[in-house]
This record gives C-alpha cells, sequence and structure tokens, in this order.
C-alpha cells in the first residue's frame, strides 16, 4: 500500500485557506499602480504594531535584514559583540556579521533549546578576554516559546546592553500575559512563507516603541533617505512590497485562530506521546507557546533519529530537522566565530536529536488523527 506523506510544512495550504481575499488584495495592490512603500505597507505596519502592542512598526525585506537593521539603527556594528545563540536559524548570526558586530554563541537550557540565562549573565559580568564589548544579546524565542527572558533582561540592564528580541519563530506567544516583542528594546519579525505569519515571498518587520529608533531605521532601510533622494545618514534598501504587505493584512487576520489550531495540534501529539519513548516538548509554565514547530527529542529506546524518520516516513508523517548543524560547527562559522564558556556542548548534543512534527494550521482533523496514530505507533 502507498499512503501519501504529510508534509512537514505546507505554506500553499495557507494561500488555498484564504484565496478569494488574498487574490482580492493582490488585485487591488496591483492595480493600485504603486509598489513599494505605499498605502498598503502603511496600513499593514499600523495594524501590525496594534495587533503587537508596539508603538511603531517597520516593514523591510525580510527577517536578517530586521535584525541587521536594528542594530545599525542602535549604532551596534564595528567594534562591538553580540552576544546570542548557536541553536537558531543561520540569520540570526548572519545579521550580527551583516552589521559589523562580532557574535558571541552562548549554549542553550536542554529542556526548552532557548538561551541559558546564566551563561549570558557571566559573561556579561566577565567578558571573554580578546573581545570588543558586548552592547547587545539577541533572544531567539525558537520553536515559538518564549525565552526565560527575566533573568536575561535583568542582565542585560544591569549591564546597560540591549535586549533584542529575534521573534521570527513567536508570532503571538506571550510570557507572564506579555506579548513577546514588546519586551526587550526592539524586535525582529521574518514573514517568511512557513512562519506562523508568513507572505508568499520574502517579507520582514521589526517593532519597537522607540519613535526615534523606528525613524532612524525606516530611513536606514531605503538609503538613508528622510527626504527622497538625499540621504542624510548611511542606508541600505531593505523595503517591504505593496503585494506582499496587502497579502500579509489579510494573513494577520488569521493569526490568532492559526496559533489556536496549532496549539490543539499540540495538545494532541502530547496526549499520543504520552507513555511512549519520547517526551513532549516543555512548555514554561508562564508562557503561552504558539509551536512554530513541535519538535521531539529523539535517542530513546535504542532508536536513532533516522530510524524516527523512517518508521514515521512509513506511516505517512514527514518529519524535519531544525537545525541539522548548529551555527557553530558550520563550515562558514567553526573555529572562527567566539563561544561562551560552555562552549555550546548542549547545542551540539541537541542537534543530533531534535525532530520536527507537522505543524501547521491547515492540518486537518484527519491527518492530526494519522499522525497521532503514528506516534503511538512508535512505542510499539
Ligand atoms: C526565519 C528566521 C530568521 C530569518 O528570517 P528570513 O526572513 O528568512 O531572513 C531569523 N531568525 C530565526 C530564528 C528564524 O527562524
Amino acid at each position: 500500500m502507498s499512503m501519501t506523506v504529510i508534509p512537514q510544512a505546507d505554506p500553499g495550504a495557507g494561500y488555498r485557506a484564504q484565496q478569494a481575499e488574498i487574490d482580492a488584495a493582490v488585485a487591488r495592490a496591483l492595480g493600485s499602480g504603486w509598489y513599494i512603500l505605499g498605502r498598503e505597507g502603511e496600513a499593514f505596519e499600523q495594524e501590525f504594531a496594534a495587533w503587537l502592542g508596539t508603538t511603531r512598526a517597520v516593514g523591510c525585506a525580510n527577517g536578517t535584514d530586521a535584525l541587521a537593521l536594528i542594530l545599525r539603527g542602535m549604532g551596534i556594528g564595528e567594534g562591538s559583540t553580540v552576544a546570542t545563540v548557536s541553536h537558531t536559524a543561520v540569520a540570526t548570526v548572519a545579521a550580527i556579521e551583516m552589521s559589523g558586530a562580532v557574535p558571541l554563541l552562548l549554549d542553550i537550557d536542554p529542556d526548552t533549546y532557548t538561551m541559558d540565562p546564566d551563561e549570558l549573565t557571566a559573561v556579561l559580568e566577565d567578558p571573554p578576554p580578546g573581545l570588543p564589548p558586548i552592547r547587545a544579546a539577541i533572544a531567539v524565542h525558537i520553536y515559538g516559546q518564549a525565552c526565560e527572558l527575566d533573568p536575561m533582561l535583568a542582565a542585560c540592564q544591569a549591564a546597560g546592553v540591549a535586549l533584542i528580541e529575534d521573534c521570527a519563530q513567536c508570532h503571538g506567544a506571550t510570557l507572564g500575559g506579555r506579548k513577546l516583542g514588546t519586551l526587550g528594546r526592539a524586535s525582529a519579525f521574518s514573514l517568511y512563507p512557513t512562519k506562523n505569519l508568513g507572505a508568499l515571498g520574502d517579507g520582514g518587520v521589526l517593532a519597537t516603541d522607540d519613535f526615534e529608533l523606528a525613524d532612524r531605521i525606516g530611513a536606514i532601510r531605503q538609503y538613508g533617505w528622510k527626504e527622497r533622494y538625499v540621504s542624510s545618514m548611511v542606508g541600505v534598501n531593505s523595503r517591504l512590497d505593496e503585494v506582499q504587505a496587502a497579502i500579509l493584512r489579510v494573513k494577520l487576520t488569521a493569526l490568532d485562530w492559526g496559533n489556536e489550531r496549532r496549539r490543539w495540534i499540540a495538545d494532541a501529539y502530547d496526549a499520543a506521546l504520552a507513555g511512549g519513548p519520547f517526551a513532549p516538548p516543555a512548555r514554561r509554565a508562564d508562557a503561552e507557546h504558539v509551536f512554530h514547530q513541535y519538535v521531539i527529542r529523539t535517542g530513546a529506546w535504542g532508536m536513532t533519529r533516522a530510524d524516527v524518520q523512517a518508521r514515521l516516513r512509513q506511516d505517512g508523517v514527514g518529519t524535519g530537522i531544525h537545525y541539522p548543524v548548529p551555527v557553530h560547527l558550520q563550515s562558514a562559522y567553526a573555529g572562527r566565530v567566539p563561544l561562551g564558556p560552555a562552549g555550546c556542548a548542549e547545542t551540539a548534543r541537541a542537534a543530533l536529536e531534535v525532530l520536527s512534527l507537522p505543524m501547521y494550521p491547515e492540518l486537518t482533523d484527519e491527518q492530526v488523527g494519522q499522525i497521532c496514530w503514528a506516534l503511538r505507533n512508535l512505542a510499539g
């Protein structure tokens, strides 16, 4: 019997779910005769800021640029170090290097996969020798769950260092009832098609309550212009186009529902895994997870990750790995990028065992049932 495999991600399903509205929004944008930084982009920025709860949002070309623009806007570049994690999309580290700063990669807590706040406190109190001063820390709310942010914020404040949130995977998640992306000095969101809020192409947006910073970044994203054709500062070109902005305005209306649905699917997976070889992902008690990814840790009951992947595939379930090689072990970075005192040992272990199950709101109840059956079958 051949079974169609449920894909681990399916960005087309998000389009089809709102196709009529999205098609109408695209037609409106195309018909307007204005394609870059116009009314759709402005409306999206306002609607996104209102949804998030910040005073300002600034659209840009992608999530990597959103991080790099924040650093540039804060004057962080050459002669600065920025602390973050190695267990992240390479984009986080690429953005730091784009700004000219040196990335310092810290280890994670093995249960939640987020930055170890004690190691951050340690490097802020006692910086590793030979590095430029640490000017910022980027907290990555990986897989859709908050970092242990309060001690990180406290350590940053004590050291006079800015905390920036990488919210590429956590649109809508909360910590202590507060929305992620409103807790640091500024936050960066990717709008890549598979993210919880995804464009149908590239896109990014950054958010802050700091008007001056938002204005500066608004200029930097377009050649440093405050006035057309006149650069008052050195800038780049990183703009969100009108077609993507129009699409995102539609997609934003389904985001909260989509996050609810992701949590419902996660609850079903949790129940199916209970009593089996693999524990459900840890959930912080004081936080609302939005399950950008639902990640299990393999390596139990004598099954390798490849074994688990093969057995799930046989039962019609596609899987993914986020991420197979930590940034500090990739050839572009290995031996060159400095690590914290823990040497990213937990990060390296996690990379060998993490496995992501299918997770998107458009999974049907029937597909969720099939995946749960396959998960129970792992115990048999
Ligand atoms: C996706 C992602 C980014 C980068 O976003 P792009 O839009 O692809 O540039 C940055 N950080 C994290 C954690 C991500 O998951």
